[in-house]
């Protein structure tokens, strides 16, 4: 017998579930003390939180800097207060609970205070400190097969970098963290000294995960990028998202992309329609200036963007067109979770709303899809996928 459906009963929108190309961990305040000496521990990045929880004092080895913590935006509809963190913020099974109701199925995980080590200048501190950052990583991970941990490298030494992406695949790791910018004392990522670094995260196939950003504290005052005065929050925040063109575009032009077409860039957090208006650029650089390029590449640089680059986004609603209108299929969406800036508590509106009127194929790849290709060993996302 069959139940006839009530036409007058609400209908539930079925839940999009979603992959995740942007998260963090955030590290337990003893993390460093627990496993360092003390005299190492101190120097490691700390934060202490004002009472009221507006601002925090980052300690970095001897330097400190105070900036306002970010808050729930005031058009949240989350339900949260304004500084209401996720339930599952610090418990990796408690997590999961959230994620399941969020949505949220597999994700790419970045840490959260470790990305401060981008301001260590010592290279011994760094190269401990990052052992301490990855092993405890490792411990996350296991708990879920949805947990995919940034390593961490030791960048203020090449060698010491390489040692650390082998060391870190042999544990299980599949990504590593990089900042947009490598730290000041050393060259460029454009630059050849590099090349055992990408030859190593080619080799043992960990996706160069960089998230946008995670420039040494002072670089945005010694570049003349960071604004005071009318606009200068939002102009601060427009100014992160070059980091990661930037970073794309050296690994493309610099020919280290073409060397090794194993090696696969994410950028995380820095949204997705810039992926084709660089590539536009590089190639006009590449074609129109052509006396003055060097190295020669086996292909265009909008190529090796299409290919070998990938992007998340969370809410540009111009992202999944970037997809949709303009071809670039390696583009992801990520949540943030659980930085107060991201969608949780009100995932499933922001997804309904970017997706609403795409083609399903495109909702499915950005969702699903582009994340299964760059890792593959992830379970599959629960319900109905495309036929
Ligand atoms: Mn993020």
């Amino acid at each position: 017998m069959t139940v006839p459906t009530d036409p007058t009963a609400p209908t539930v929108p079925p839940m999009i579930w979603a992959n995740s190309g942007d998260s963090h961990l955030l590290e337990p305040a003893d993390l460093f003390f627990e496993r360092m000496p003390r005299a190492l521990a101190e120097r490691m990045p700390r934060s202490v939180k004002d009472p009221d929880g507006a601002w925090e004092t980052l300690h970095i080895d001897g330097n400190s800097f105070r900036r306002r913590l970010p808050t729930r935006p005031l058009t949240d509809e989350s339900g949260l207060s304004q500084q209401d963190k996720a339930p599952g913020a610090f418990d990796p099974v408690q997590r999961l609970k959230d994620l399941d109701r969020e949505g949220i199925w597999a994700e790419l995980i970045y840490p959260s205070i470790s990305m401060w080590t981008s301001s260590l200048t010592d290279p011994d501190l760094l190269r401990e400190g990052v052992r301490v950052i990855n092993d405890w990583a490792m411990e996350f991970q296991a708990v879920s097969p949805r947990f995919v941990c940034t390593a961490h490298l030791p960048l203020l030494s090449i060698p010491d970098a390489v040692a650390e992406v082998r060391r870190t695949h042999e544990m299980g790791f599949r990504a590593a963290f990089f900042p947009v910018e490598p730290p000041p004392s050393q060259p460029r990522f454009n630059q050849d000294e590099w090349e055992p670094l990408w030859a190593a995260l080619e080799e043992t196939g960990l996706v160069m995960a960089v998230h946008i950003g995670t420039e040494a504290h002072d670089a945005g005052v010694i570049n003349g990028q960071y604004h005071r005065g009318p606009g200068g929050a939002v102009l601060n925040y427009f100014e992160t998202s070059f980091g990661g063109q930037r970073i794309a575009a050296q690994m493309i032009t610099s020919g280290a992309l073409d060397r090794h077409p194993g090696l696969r860039v994410m950028i995380s957090e820095g949204g997705a329609t810039w992926g084709p208006f660089l590539a536009d650029r590089m190639d006009e650089g590449y074609r129109q200036h052509s006396s003055a390029v060097r190295p020669r590449l086996s292909r265009l640089p909008s190529e090796f963007l299409f290919s070998q680059v990938y992007a998340s986004f969370q809410h540009d609603s111009s992202a999944v067109a970037a997809m949709s209108a303009m071809g670039w299929n390696n583009v992801c969406w990520g949540s943030d979770y659980p930085h107060i800036e991201g969608t949780f508590g009100h995932t499933q509106k922001t997804l309904a709303g970017l997706f609403d009127g795409a083609d399903i194929a495109v909702r499915d790849r950005i969702t699903v899809g582009t994340f299964e290709e760059l890792f593959p060993h992830v379970p599959p996302v629960p319900g109905e996928r495309l036929p």
